[in-house]
């Protein structure tokens, strides 16, 4: 026998004396070992996660389980649509297209009747974010802008391309308020989720590019829901990296730790959503130049707040394009760039990135289609409407409403913490203060402030509320009140933490207690298909 190389005397000896059909067997099991272990290493969910929700499935297939669960499900399901019921009762339901078609004062009529359903009085500072309502001015040429435009579409460039014009107006103003250079670029999309999805899209195309075949982003815990919805989307999967639990900002080691072959982008948020915190973003932006990772900034909902802070004479850490690691940013028009409800901004710092977003089909009958975003035709009418709004209020104005929102949002921060028995969150970054309690329910809590008419948001993992300062709590008094309010109920709730949350709060305490999580989405599904129950008119009269 001639001399073989090392590794082949080895396999050699472990076939020693083995059958042919024994060495076809080991070599085929090893290979579908092989080819098991690399799609646990690529799946976009962890082995753990994976094998608890197999015992859940597993386990709700048990019939008396299943039959349980059925039960109570159908149970939520019918409250849920008593709940819209209610809420619906006084407006006409309509099920069939009216045979000849309603006067104009009718119909006004009607849109008024529906727009005042509801239980929180909206306009006045009774709501945490949801609305950035500022002023009939305002409004009022926003609305002007989208009258003359309704009907336009920018996809068709030649056909309107002041459209266009004022599309790549909005995108420069916002590039240069985040200190953008001239290769910096973007589109406008239709909200914040938008400007996310295609954020992912056109990073996980130039990772593709680049020959990386099972793409991951790296997002905090805080970061927004919407990059685990543009990765269920993009087909994505998703490392998620904790929050120190006493600045509630990523643990930048931790990020550097998660960065791996397969990832495609990280993430910072300035500020996130829930505790109104900002990453760190500068000691970020340094780890995407360390390991050449594309490092995306979502200032969704703080972005036109913070750009005008340091103007109106707050603080605010760098966040934006100043720091080379920064590839990409999104920012809300729709939230405090106080455009009516339905454009935000995605911008990059390369044309090379952008061209990553952009879809083109060459094939089609139809022609070859490129289109930048989501849309295919596009609501010219909202672009103009962002645009008008954005002439309107100016450079004076909005750093002048910045700095109301964050005095009022800073005064607030301050008495919540000379409030006994709660505590705040980190440091709020800008305009969200959240806050939580170790001596009491902070549901109980929110379900007090609930009674006294404020509608807060509830934060689980950790528990706590939030509320997202807006122009409409710089009002006089509105800021006064609110604390007022909530000094009584901490004084109610030290007293009483035994008696159990009620009503709709009541869900979010015991929403984090199921480790099924698989149950609390199907409970979510039942809401949402509760927003599209249209009650027969006997039911609703019941
Ligand atoms: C609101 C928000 C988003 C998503 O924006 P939408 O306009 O609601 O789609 C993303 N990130 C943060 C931090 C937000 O607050």
């Amino acid at each position: 026998m001639s001399e073989r190389p090392q590794p082949l005397k080895a396999i050699n000896r472990l076939f020693e004396g083995k059958e042919p059909w024994q060495i076809v067997t080991m070599t085929a099991s090893s290979v579908l070992a092989i080819v098991f272990a690399h799609s646990l290493y690529n799946a976009q969910e962890s082995l753990t996660t994976r094998l608890r929700k197999e015992f859940f499935r597993w386990l709700r297939q048990v019939p008396i389980v299943r039959r349980k669960i059925e039960e109570k499900m159908s149970e939520i399901n019918s409250d849920f649509r008593r709940d819209v019921a209610k809420r619906l009762a006084g407006v006409t339901l309509r099920r069939e297209l009216p045979d000849i078609g309603l006067s104009h004062e009718q119909i006004i009529e009607e849109i008024n009747d529906h727009v005042n359903l509801g239980a929180y009085d909206w306009k006045n500072g009774s709501v945490s974010g949801a609305v950035y309502h500022v002023s009939q001015e305002i409004s009022k040429i926003a609305c002007e802008a989208y009258t003359l435009t309704a009907y336009t579409n920018p996809l068709h460039a030649d056909v309107f391309p002041g459209i266009n014009k004022m599309e790549a107006e909005v995108v420069r103003m916002a590039i240069n308020l985040f200190h953008g250079d001239e290769d910096c670029c973007g589109t406008v999309t239709t909200g914040g989720t938008e400007s996310i999805i295609m954020a992912c899209k056109a990073f996980r195309d130039l990772a593709y590019s680049r020959g990386i075949s099972h793409p991951q982003i790296v997002v905090p815990s805080t970061v927004h829901s919407a990059f685990d919805k543009a990765a269920q989307y993009l087909g994505l999967s998703v490392k998620t990296v904790p929050v120190n639990p006493d600045t509630m900002t990523v643990d930048v080691d931790k990020v550097r730790k998660a960065i791996g072959r397969r990832t495609c982008l990280i993430v910072g948020s300035a500020p996130n959503y829930p505790y109104g915190t900002m990453d760190d973003i500068i000691a970020l932006s340094e780890l995407a130049a360390e390991y050449d990772v594309p490092l995306h900034v979502d200032a969704c909902l703080g972005g036109f707040v913070a750009a005008f802070m340091t103007d109106a004479g707050h603080h605010v850490p760098v966040f934006d394009f100043r720091l080379p690691g920064v590839a990409s940013i999104s920012a809300d028009t729709h939230k405090y760039g106080f455009a009516p409800k339905g454009t935000s901004v995605i911008l990059y710092r390369k044309p090379e990135y952008r061209h990553h977003q952009y879809t083109v089909t060459t094939e089609w009958p139809g022609g070859v289609y490129g289109s930048p975003t989501v849309n295919g035709s596009r609501a010219g009418g909202l672009i103009a409407a962002c645009w008008a709004t954005m002439m309107f209020v100016g450079k004076s104005r909005y750093v002048e409403m910045t700095d109301q929102i964050i005095k009022t949002a800073r005064f607030i921060e301050n008495e919540l913490r000379k409030i006994q028995g709660m505590f705040v969150f980190g440091k709020p970054a800008t305009s969200v203060i959240a806050w939580g309690s170790n001596q009491f329910d902070i549901f109980k809590m929110a379900e007090h402030l609930h009674k006294k008419g404020w509608a807060l948001n509830a934060l689980q993992f950790p528990s706590g509320v939030h509320i997202c300062v807006t122009h409409a709590h710089t009002q006089a008094g509105v800021a006064e009140r609110f604390v007022a309010d909530v000094k009584e109920v901490a004084a109610i709730c030290l007293k009483d933490n035994a008696s159990p949350v009620q009503g709709k709060m009541a869900i979010y305490g015991v929403a984090q207690e199921i480790s099924d999580r698989s149950l609390v989405s199907d409970i979510t599904k039942y809401f949402i298909d509760s927003m599209y129950y249209l009650p027969k008119p006997e039911d609703a009269e019941k």
